[in-house]
């Protein structure tokens, strides 16, 4: 993560924004399927059904082996992330931040619609990074995916870092990486400070999301659960909304902003 996109600092968690309540999204794969993007990495995602889809996104298969590498770089060639377009529950959250609310996006999606959707960047919190940036393992350099695609494209298979000759991946958390510390310590943050919480498009089985929702729960925010399926936390919601997300999230935002 580069200076410029550091999360928001603590300080600014304080929930004492012109006095307004603070509200976090915490989103996941639920409110990107209406875009067009699967669900790739939940308990049920694509990544864990096909064992050999996964290695693409294991960091040590893609580490040892430049096979892993090539394929991998095709996959994200071919990623419907790049036709996809902000929906209705992605506009919806922007305009509630547009209109003065204080709003947080804690998100496990890495396809960057939050902020498509007009969302500041600094107010996003990509809890498994993003697809739209690439990084050099070796010296750590930040660089655009476009750019590494173009690369690919031009007909270098697994394109190296342009500093070191390092090898180069997508900016997203794989498995068998950890996420950022820094950007789980300000979800942390942003989740104890909020005064609602509304989960989204998350079944809450995937850590941290779980925890959370059970940690603005506890400190008092008003937990508010928007989701398809049944989550392990919707006896400790204050609401539980099961209609589709694109029709639902519009209207239960719009009662934030009074
Ligand atoms: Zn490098």
């Amino acid at each position: 993560m580069s200076a410029e996109h550091a999360p928001a600092t603590d300080a600014e968690e304080s929930g004492e924004e012109d006095g307004r309540p603070l509200v976090a999204i915490l989103s996941g794969a639920g409110i990107s399927t209406d875009s067009g993007i699967p669900d790739y990495r939940g308990p049920r995602g694509l990544w864990r059904e096909d064992p050999d889809a996964e290695k693409l996104v294991t960091y040590g298969y893609y580490m040892s082996d430049p096979e892993i590498r090539r394929r991998s770089w095709q996959m994200r060639r071919t990623s419907p992330t790049w036709e996809a377009r902000p929906n209705a529950a992605h506009e919806a959250v922007a305009r509630l931040e547009r209109s003065g609310v204080p709003v947080r996006v804690i998100t496990q999606n890495v396809d960057g619609l939050h902020q498509l959707a007009g969302v500041p960047e600094e107010k996003v919190l990509e809890l498994h990074g993003s697809s739209r940036s690439a990084v050099c393992t070796g010296c750590g350099a930040a660089s655009s995916m476009a750019a590494a695609l173009r690369r690919v494209e031009a007909g270098e298979e697994d394109p190296a870092c342009e500093v070191c000759g390092g090898i180069l991946k997508s900016a997203t958390v794989m498995f068998g990486e950890q996420l950022d510390p820094r950007v789980l310590g300000a979800a942390v943050a942003v989740a104890k400070a909020c005064d609602v919480l509304v989960a989204v498009g998350t079944s809450l089985q995937v850590q941290p999301a779980a925890s959370l929702a059970s940690l603005a729960a506890e400190h008092g925010a008003r937990l508010v659960i928007v989701n398809a399926s049944p989550t392990p936390y919707d006896a400790l919601a204050d609401e539980v909304v099961r209609e589709p997300i694109g029709e639902a999230l519009p209207p239960l935002l719009d009662t934030l902003r009074g």
